[in-house]
């Protein structure tokens, strides 16, 4: 109930956005219908023979009248579809705007939990639906609507005897329009999914061609997309067979309402209570709210479906509450240490897993802290708690005694750098990729990092050198490649914080030997946080710690806990340091 609320709100803030093109777009939209009107209202005169007489030895003039009405009409025609048109682009402008604005602040949770797909799918797809309200249907139900109550009001003037008939069509024809109007809008959402659904596929395809390719199973998945294209096509055929039935069914009942109309008018005539002339605009009138109507009625199911849409986006712009009542900190300084107080963790998708179970630490500013541990053991999800990605389920994460969850994020990502477990590289050059990290960097510190990283083979072996672009997420250059640009546009931030999770995995150990000396030299002026398999990478941290089923097992220098027996000394021992 309340979305619906607030979806009428927001159709109507919509509708509204542009108030004088709406008012321009509706007078022009007036003054058209008006016109139609007006024609059998000329042909009641004419054959009544007032306008006939006046007229009939002039046909120059009736001639002339009739151009200049219908070229107004036409003027107004253009006006209200230009009108309504660039309302209807205006809207879909703001809407992707404002949608992808309050996208980039959602939490990470959010993006965890929603599909790909669907997202964009909803900010294009569903504001095309939402802009073809605007630019079209709005204006052709409020048009038709138009007609036929003037019209209905026009043929009361002629004719109210006649026009009492109206009555008792007009409750029917409500009747069905109210049914076929809810059994339209959960047949388009049963249709809606099965696109949704099938367009899923269509993506988890694409990106696990290889995957599918190398196990043989191309048709398990046309089977998959052959299923859900049923689906889509049952659910089209649902919609057509309740459309096609109630146009047919109405235009019927308009047909059967004209002919008792035509019946009784002639009676009517017959007792001079009605003249041909009357008569014949009447039913003009009678065909004009007709046809009127069938439009308007096709038209506010289409309505119905961009509504549906708009509830849809308006879905993503419910703002996070928990956040919204939040005041946010802007620490004065760098901190001197970070602290993990009692902190557990588990991800929304699994309640009851823990996946960090009452962790205590405490990194120094500028210190080297090193986690490792088996995988699934929880670093990556301390790595995310510590960015403030996710907030503890228990316990608190501060940075000099302030809250994470309180302090400004502008604050700490102005600090920070990440290079995540599976970096992940934008469709652009190499060069403007290690630009995203500061945009300030000069072309010297570019080839300075490039060098530290091991990049600078790499990039003179390249035709385009360092403007290579890195194709789609980086797809362009290998796992090891990646990860060095990734990590290239991590340093040149010179970050206060790094935090690196298994981010030198892919690499080769002569680039690794380089890249254990950048981060060295980096220390002075940073903490880093170092997630890493490679035992070797580690040796020099001030402090490791041991990760074991979302909990830290062992903790403390390389020299202290090698020689202790544990989980440690079985790492050391398998990668015979
Ligand atoms: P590690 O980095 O040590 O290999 P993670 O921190 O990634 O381990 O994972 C810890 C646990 O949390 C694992 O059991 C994993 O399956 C689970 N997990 C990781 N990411 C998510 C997620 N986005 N949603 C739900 N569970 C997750
Ligand atoms: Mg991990």
């Amino acid at each position: 109930m309340e979305l619906k609320q607030n979806t009428k709100e927001s159709f109507f803030k919509l509708l509204f956005l542009e108030p004088k093109l709406l008012l321009f777009g509706l007078l022009s939209l007036a003054l058209g219908s008006a016109i139609n009107l007006l024609i059998p209202e000329l042909v009641r005169r004419y054959l009544n023979n007032n306008f006939a007489t006046s007229l009939s030895n002039n046909y120059y003039n009736l001639a002339l009248v009739l151009i200049a009405i219908f070229a107004l009409q036409g003027l107004c025609f253009y006006f209200r579809s230009y009108s309504f048109n660039l309302l209807g682009h205006k809207i879909a402008y703001r809407l992707r705007a404002d949608t992808f604005k309050n996208l980039l602040s959602k939490s990470i949770g959010f993006f965890d939990s929603t599909n790909s797909a669907g997202l964009s799918s909803r900010i294009i797809n569903d504001t095309q639906v939402i802009q073809d309200i605007f630019s079209l249907r709005i204006s052709v139900l409020i048009r038709y609507g138009f007609q036929v109550i003037a019209g209905a009001i026009l043929m009361f003037i002629i004719s109210p005897k006649l026009a009492f008939l109206i009555l008792l069509v007009i409750p029917i024809l409500v009747v069905f329009g109210y049914a076929l109007g809810k059994k339209l809008k959960s047949c388009s959402k049963t249709l809606q999914e099965a696109l949704g659904n099938s367009t899923n596929l269509i993506n988890e395809v694409y990106a696990s061609i290889k995957v599918i390719y190398s196990f043989g199973n191309s048709n398990i998945e046309i089977n998959r997309f052959n299923k859900l294209n049923q689906d889509t096509l049952i659910a089209g055929i649902q919609r057509s067979k309740v459309s096609s039935f109630f146009s047919s069914f109405i235009s019927f009942l308009m047909n059967l309402a004209i002919i008792i109309f035509f019946f009784y008018g002639l009676s009517l005539v017959n007792n001079n209570a009605l003249s041909y002339g009357d008569l014949t605009a009447f039913l003009l009138y009678g065909a004009i709210v007709a046809v009127s109507f069938s439009f308007a009625i096709s038209s506010y199911s289409d309505v119905l479906q961009g509504i549906g849409a708009l509830s849809r986006i308006n879905e993503l712009n419910i703002p996070d509450n928990k956040k919204a009542s939040i005041e946010f900190v802007t620490p004065e300084k760098a901190f001197s240490s970070i602290q993990f107080s009692k902190v557990s963790y588990s991800y929304d998708s699994r309640e009851k897993q823990l996946a960090l179970k009452d962790i205590n630490l405490k990194i120094s500013a500028n210190s080297f802290v090193a986690l490792v541990g088996s995988s699934g053991s929880g670093k990556s999800t301390l790595a995310n708690l510590l960015l403030g990605f996710y907030q503890p389920t228990i316990g608190e994460i501060s940075y000099d005694n302030i809250n994470l969850s309180h302090i400004s994020k502008d604050w700490l990502y102005n600090m920070t750098a990440f290079v995540p477990q599976d970096p992940v590289l934008f469709n652009l050059t190499i060069k403007e990729n290690i630009l995203y990290g500061n945009l300030e960097a000069s072309d010297s510190e570019i080839i300075e990092v490039c060098k530290q990283v091991n990049l600078t083979n790499l990039i003179n072996s390249l035709p385009q050198g360092i403007d290579t672009p890195c194709g789609e997420r980086g797809l362009q250059l290998s796992g090891g490649e990646r990860q060095r640009v990734a990590l290239a546009r991590a340093i040149i931030r010179k970050p206060s914080l790094l935090v690196l999770d298994e981010a030198t995995s892919a690499i080769d150990a002569e680039s690794e030997d380089s890249i254990k000396r950048v981060l060295y030299n980096l220390k002075a002026k940073t903490t880093i946080v170092m997630i890493a398999h490679r035992l070797s990478s580690i040796k020099e941290a001030d402090c490791i710690y041991v990760f074991k089923g979302g909990q830290i097992i062992q903790s403390g220098k390389h020299q202290d806990i090698a020689s202790i027996d544990g989980l440690y000394k079985n790492m050391i021992e398998l990668q015979e340091l």
